[in-house]
């Protein structure tokens, strides 16, 4: 799992080193490492078979065929940045901890581990060492819970599932103790990691038990699961990276991202001919919300702005957050009076809001925007142009008494 949901999100053991890190890490770093090292002498498991073995070599030359073509360079740095969880990599993992001893299973960890950070040891930062260590010990104390649930239930497929709700549960359990104490002040839970990735988790696991299955029958085939899994690799990492092109507070766009989408639209509405409007909208007197209720209860007046102005525009039309409590909206194809009629509406959207905030029974009513209007190519022919013309006219409504819309001339 990875808690962390964004990778962009700032997270202190990306910056931190762990000499630096808050107290009660180490030590528990410490404890979680010592755990893996003593497991494989304290847990009795017998030698492991030929056959064994042979699983063993199957799934190490997979996983290491993963690994080298989902993971190229950049990748795999992004991937060792990130505290333990798991990985797309886990069904290999899981699928050991399945039909294997769990010494082995978890030596399969190790290597992997050490494939993935020789890959990237260039200027070996100290703190990658450890990340990759502590990564290695929290999976070898994960396969060991999973393998001795599996085994309580003498194999099957009860045994299957409950030794993947255990893999799941104690990988999440270990990563939340890590993070919570490199962050006390937030609420625990709050490390669990979003829907969607424990959904991604669950997956990762199913695939780890159809592959254990394939090895008792059809061990030769177990490679054929590497293109699927370095396609779904590259899926997640396709989403991460669009969640970098979102706001993470509205899920607007970020505004690179709508630089970018204005750019492209201006160019097209000047080789057609089609007009273009722009919107510039500045929530008013936004400080009194934060000063009288919070800052979080202003952020929750941000996102259900953000909502009113996204439920007003077209499904091609591109919201934007410009900065702390303004908006662009691009309205492509769009000349000056159905530009204001939008504007207008949003006006009213955004007028009619009753925002519940954060704790608490209150809701925060009576917001008012500010919008400057501007049309390309009237106003300019370039993306800026046409920004500064649309941001003169809001000051233009702020000056002429706020919750307005003002077009510029
Ligand atoms: P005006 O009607 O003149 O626009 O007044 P205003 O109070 O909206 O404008 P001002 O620029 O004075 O203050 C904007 C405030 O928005 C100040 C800043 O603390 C707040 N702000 C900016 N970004 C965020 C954010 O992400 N969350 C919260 N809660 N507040 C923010
Ligand atoms: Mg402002
Ligand atoms: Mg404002």
């Amino acid at each position: 799992m990875d808690p962390q949901g964004d990778v962009t999100a700032a997270h202190p053991s990306r910056d931190t080193r762990l000499r630096t890190a808050p107290p009660g890490v180490l030590p528990y770093y410490l404890v979680v490492e010592a755990t893996a090292v003593v497991l494989p002498f304290a847990v009795p498991s017998a030698a492991p078979t030929a056959r064994e073995w042979l699983f063993f070599a199957i799934l190490l030359g997979s996983a290491a065929a993963q690994t080298e073509l989902s993971a190229k360079a950049e990748r795999m740095r992004r991937f060792l940045s990130r505290n333990p969880h798991v990985s797309v990599t886990s069904v290999w993992f899981f699928a050991a901890t399945l039909s294997m001893p769990a010494v082995l299973a978890s030596v399969l960890a190790v290597l992997l581990y050490a494939h993935l950070w020789l890959r990237t040891a260039e200027g070996v930062p100290g703190s990658r060492l450890y990340r990759a260590t502590c990564s290695v010990a929290t999976n070898v104390v994960t396969i060991f819970a999973a393998h001795s649930v599996a085994g309580a239930f003498g194999g099957g497929a009860a045994g299957t599932v409950a030794a993947g709700l255990t893999f799941l549960l104690v990988n999440t359990l270990l990563v939340m103790i890590g993070f919570k104490l490199h962050e006390p002040a937030r609420p625990i839970f709050s490390f669990a990691g979003s829907a969607a990735e424990n959904l991604l988790d669950a997956a990762t696991m199913c695939l780890g038990a159809a592959a254990a299955a394939l090895l008792v029958v059809r061990p030769w085939l177990v490679p054929l699961l590497v293109p699927p899994l370095v396609l779904l690799h590259r899926g997640e990492l396709g989403r991460r990276l669009e969640l970098r092109t979102r706001d993470a507070k509205t899920g607007l766009l970020a505004i690179a991202e709508w630089r970018a989408r204005a750019e492209a639209e201006l160019g097209r509405a000047a080789r057609t001919g089609a007009g273009c409007g722009i919107l510039m909208i500045d929530l008013d007197h936004f400080k009194r919300v934060n000063d009288t209720h919070g800052h979080l209860a202003g952020d929750d007046v941000l996102r259900a702005v953000a909502e009113a102005v996204r439920g007003e525009v077209r499904i091609y039309d591109s919201v934007g957050r410009f900065g702390g409590e303004e908006f662009v909206v691009l309205l492509p194809g769009i000349g000056q009076g159905h530009s204001v009629a939008v504007a207008e509406r949003i006006r009213d959207a955004v007028a009619e809001l009753a925002v519940e905030v954060t704790g608490g029974a209150r809701t925060v009513t009576g917001l008012s925007v500010s919008i400057g209007v501007a049309v390309h190519p009237a106003a300019g022919a370039a993306v800026d142009e046409v920004l500064g013309a649309a941001d003169k006219a809001v000051y233009e409504a702020k000056n002429s008494g706020r919750n307005r819309v003002c077009v510029s001339p």
